[in-house]
């Protein structure tokens, strides 16, 4: 590997990326993209005919559904051959979960049995548990399910109060306790149960089926959205699990929770994508077809702004779900060739790059929420009726905020891994940051107006590195001790990093396009990354200056004055830009981008 390259999370604050070293979804190859189409193909058989029906739970559809994916082996892509599994690369399977993501309910049962109800046994795991249920699960013939959250422990995750005592005997585990907001809780045989042995400080995980005397199973949440998936409590009453059933170590539990987010996070982004590209598609037909004041909706401006906007956030939440994508496969190769087994190295992969899985979840879910917000505006009255498919679209993209992790809780995340990481000498932060306040002090003009188009991107991005670097550096020694009760201000600086994280990605996806398509072919890429960079510069600064204002003492002006030097960029016409990228969409009828 090049030394410029980066080679952990968090790493693209003080690093340049080579747009040739990135990967962009453009490079899938025909395996790969015959994979997504055998998702699509489910989709549109199965699924998507059967949303009302699924929605309303008839016949214990999503059951059914989820046996229906395991016989095309669509829950098995992730899961090694030896456990009758198709062994994909991370990059693939994303890519699997972006075309599964765009099937609403189906979507959440999907993903909770494939992701955090099937890879804590995948990963931590002995083989006499793998042996025993990964075949079962992959097939579908076992449906899987993750608890964590109790009552009094959501996001305080480690707080919860379900309890397992040794029996006498030694052989088992006595289980108590409850859960709650169990996805696929009303159907799962098999069970991630987290609880913490008699007085300990932290949990552990234990395997449980739901046929085991003492487990109960409460009747189906009623929700705003998502109505298809089940989502139920679960009580646990003197459960006997078998000592073999303790998912790694006494005390790993939590451990083992918070890895498996890592990967439920950005996998989430990849889900919100394809929901997006599904939405889009929906507004963009409605669009057409919908005529006022003798015309066509999608002939006026108001909505191309929106048409355009839709597609600009999608197209840059694309390219840095799958550049993050490539650099966790990249880290899962490098820790297998160290010597790591197939488990262990997808955890320390995906580890590696937590910092991109909570911004991509972030981004991700709010992009959804925007497209689908437009969606319904783009539809009028009829968006506001429950027999147009936006409206299920609307509903269900809310939850993406609240699960994985609340999207205030990943934006924390975002900041606070990235110093911890720095201060735990992954890589160096402060150094640059350092470099950045020797800088200010003598601001010095970076473009002149004759550079090429890359070069000015290139330059802005540079800047706002180095504004999200003062930034950070001015905010640390401020605080010091005291920024863990700042959470406002870090949560700004978490925006600018996403901001930043968002364009870069964006430009590196152009530039490495161009240079494999030509420029005439990607015009329309270039007015997208023309609008991405100018408002992230827009919204870098805004963040900027709210942490500025709120913890700087005696240099307010001077970082502000920095703030805005760092994200001065040229202007664009964004109007036009959008205009041109609606009126590709309109054309095509779809998203083809
Ligand atoms: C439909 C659905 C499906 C789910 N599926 C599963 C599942 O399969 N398995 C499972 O284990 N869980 C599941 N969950 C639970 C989900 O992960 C939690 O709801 C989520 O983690 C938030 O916890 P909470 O609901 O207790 O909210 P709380 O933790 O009470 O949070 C309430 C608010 O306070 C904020 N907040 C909390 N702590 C902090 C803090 N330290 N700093 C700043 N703000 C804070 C939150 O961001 C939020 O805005 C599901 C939830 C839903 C609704």
């Amino acid at each position: 590997m090049e030394d410029n390259m980066i080679k952990t999370g968090g790493e693209f604050l003080v690093k340049e990326t080579e747009a040739n070293n990135v990967f962009i979804p453009e490079e899938f190859d025909e395996e790969q993209q015959m994979i997504l189409q055998t998702c699509y193909d489910f989709l549109e058989a199965e699924v998507i005919p059967n949303l009302d029906k699924i929605d309303n739970k008839e016949d214990n559809i999503m059951r059914t559904l989820l046996s229906k994916a395991g016989e095309l082996g669509l829950l098995g892509v992730a899961v090694p051959e030896e456990y009758e599994g198709f062994n994909q690369s991370f990059l693939t399977t994303m890519y699997a979960n972006e075309a599964i993501g765009s099937s609403f309910s189906f979507a959440v049962a999907y993903m909770a049995h494939t992701g955090i109800g099937t890879l804590p046994m995948l990963y931590y795991g002995s083989e006499d548990l793998k042996s025993r249920y990964i075949p079962q699960m992959a097939s579908g013939e076992k449906a899987a399910a993750y608890c964590l959250t109790e009552p009094n422990a959501g996001s305080d995750a480690n707080s919860g109060a379900s309890k397992a005592t040794l029996s006498e005997d030694g052989k088992h585990y006595i289980l108590n306790g409850q859960k709650m907001w169990i996805t696929n809780g009303g159907f799962a045989d098999v069970m991630t149960v987290f609880a913490k042995i008699d007085n300990d400080r932290v949990l552990s995980a234990f395997i449980v089926e739901s046929d085991w005397e003492g487990v109960t199973v409460n009747p189906e949440e009623h929700k705003m959205g998502i109505k298809g998936s089940s989502t139920t409590q679960l009580f646990f009453s003197d459960v006997k699990v078998p000592v073999e059933n303790l998912l790694g170590k006494r005390g790993e539990g939590f451990r083992i929770a918070l890895n498996i987010l890592h990967i439920g996070r950005i996998k989430l982004a990849a889900n919100s994508l394809g929901s997006a590209k599904r939405t889009i598609n929906y507004a963009v037909n409605y669009a057409n077809e919908r005529k006022q004041f003798g015309k066509q909706i999608s002939s006026f401006g108001a909505i191309q702004h929106k048409l355009g906007e839709q597609v600009i956030r999608t197209f840059a939440a694309e390219s840095a779900i799958y550049r993050a994508s490539k650099n966790i496969d990249n880290s899962i190769a490098e820790y297998e060739t160290e010597g790591l087994a197939h488990g262990a190295a997808h955890i320390a992969g995906s580890a590696q790059y937590a910092v991109e899985c909570a911004l991509l979840k972030v981004y991700g879910s709010e992009m959804l929420d925007f497209v689908v917000d437009e969606a319904v505006q783009i539809y009028g009255g009829m968006g506001f009726s429950a027999d147009m498919p936006v409206d299920r679209a609307y509903r269900d993209s809310r939850i993406n905020r609240i699960f994985e992790g609340t999207n205030e809780i990943n934006r924390l995340i975002v900041i606070d891994t990235a110093i911890k990481d720095a201060q735990k000498g992954k890589y160096d932060l402060f150094g640059p940051a350092e470099a950045v306040m020797s800088e200010i002090e003598k601001l010095q003009v970076t473009l002149d107006g004759t550079e090429d188009y890359y070069t000015e991107k290139k330059t802005y991005i540079k800047n706002f590195k180095k504004a999200v670097l003062m930034t950070i550096h001015s905010m640390t020694n401020t605080l010091k001790r005291k920024l863990a009760f700042e959470q406002e201000t870090m949560m700004n600086v978490s925006d600018m990093m996403i901001q930043l994280y968002v364009a870069e990605s964006t430009l590196l996806r152009v530039e490495k396009l161009e240079s494999m398509k030509g420029a005439d072919a990607i015009a329309l890429q270039k007015e997208i990354l023309d609008v991405v960079i100018y408002d992230a510069a827009a919204k870098i600064n805004k963040s900027g200056k709210d942490a500025i204002y709120a913890f700087a003492e005696d240099n307010i002006d001077k970082l502000v004055s920095a703030l805005n030097h760092f994200t001065d960029v040229k202007g664009v016409n964004s109007k036009d830009a959008r205009r041109k990228v609606a009126a590709h969409l309109i054309e095509e009828n779809k998203y083809k981008f």
